[in-house]
């Protein structure tokens, strides 16, 4: 199985190996080195079967490659499963990604890897233990930290270059944002929001969270089962993935879709969709860059803290460049964003 998955791959090369002692498997996708090393988190979970890890992590290093290229990084793009037969003890996993490190020196910097899905800045520090081409370790050990904050800011960005474009004004006071997911990027998106006197509503399957944030900042709170029914002017998905959707397109009642969260199209025929039904979408792979643009910047690049910045207020005019094309070619904004990636890929 893994055979027909590799053979079809249009990427450069996969490691695999079988970690005896845990039971794990790991899948080390290189899809891009064209640009610079290949770049993308290392995600944990468990799987159907190992072969669903595999194609996980080939998918993903793909989206790293476009991800890398639309917002102009010079790396290419790569992804690591840990596909992990269940939960593990703490010794456990630890060993396991001190073998990772290893595994991941072993490749001399064509693969860097950062957090993901179920993996965290501490276990960054474990895999540094093992190899210097890991990002987003803590600041203690030398590391950019936690990226949360910084893809917060880049999609704070996103939204304003968003509403511009849909509004002709990037003025956010009155206008309503509705935040999905208050997690580590989504309570501090709705916070700067606020600031700048959006309208914001919240909600989170976690209602306490939610409530919490909302009186914090003068917010509303909307059940986590409306989010995409709710009246509002953007719509931010910062929880799942696959929130639009055939289903969920036809009772959206906003004009722009824009927020962190990964694959939020479930098809890609729901960019279309969107178009259609005249909301704005904001490709997820471009809006939600800021945590890659401030670890890969940091640590590779040695950006400083204003070159970063400049560079988050600059995933504003990226979105607006991919706007105008999309509305100049007759595209989607998927389609644009992915037009952009490629001929940078081939310039
Ligand atoms: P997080 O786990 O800290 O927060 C997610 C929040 O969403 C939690 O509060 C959770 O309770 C809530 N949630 C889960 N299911 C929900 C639902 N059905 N309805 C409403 N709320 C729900 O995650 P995060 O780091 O804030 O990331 C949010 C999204 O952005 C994820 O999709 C992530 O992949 C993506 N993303 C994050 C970063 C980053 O730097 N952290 C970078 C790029 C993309």
């Amino acid at each position: 199985m893994f055979e027909e998955l590799i053979r079809s791959w249009d990427g450069e090369f996969v490691v695999t190996h079988f970690d005896e002692e845990s039971g794990a498997w790991m899948f080390i996708c290189i899809h891009s080195t064209t640009r610079g090393p290949a770049g993308g988190g290392t995600r944990m979970r468990t799987y159907a079967s190992p072969a669903d890890g595999l194609e996980d992590a080939m998918r993903l290093a793909g989206a790293m490659t476009l991800k890398m290229a639309a917002v102009d990084i010079p790396c290419g793009g790569g992804k690591a499963v840990l596909a992990i037969p269940g939960p593990l003890d703490a010794a456990t996993r630890r060993d396991l990604l001190l073998r990772y490190g290893e595994l991941i020196d072993s490749l001399g910097g064509a693969y860097r890897t950062g957090p993901d899905v179920n993996t965290t800045i501490a276990d960054m520090d474990v895999i540094g233990e093992r190899t210097p081409h890991v990002f987003c370790r803590s600041t203690e050990r030398g590391g950019s930290g936690d990226p949360g904050p910084y893809t917060a800011r880049g999609v704070f960005h996103g939204i304003r270059a968003s509403v511009r474009h849909v509004f002709g004004s990037d003025d956010l006071s009155g206008r309503s944002v509705l935040v999905q997911g208050v997690g580590d990027v989504g309570a501090r998106l709705a916070e700067q929001l606020a600031e700048s006197g959006a309208r914001v509503l919240v909600a989170d399957v976690d209602g306490q969270r939610a409530r919490e944030l909302a009186d914090r900042i003068g917010g509303g709170v909307v059940d986590p089962e409306r989010v995409t029914t709710h009246e509002c002017d953007v719509y931010a998905p910062c929880a799942l993935g696959g929130t639009l959707s055939a289903e969920s397109i036809p009772g959206l009642r906003c004009r722009i879709a824009a927020g962190s969260a990964n694959n939020q199209l479930s098809e890609l025929d729901d960019a279309a969709r969107l178009r259609d039904a005249g909301i704005l979408y904001a490709p997820d792979f471009v809006i939600n860059s800021g945590g890659v643009l401030h670890a890969w910047g940091k640590e590779m690049l040695a950006w400083s803290p204003e070159i970063v910045e400049e560079r988050l207020a600059g995933i504003g005019d990226a979105l607006t460049a991919i706007y105008e094309r999309a509305e100049a070619e007759e595209i989607t904004t998927a389609e644009a964003a992915e037009r952009i990636a490629h001929s940078r890929l081939t310039a």
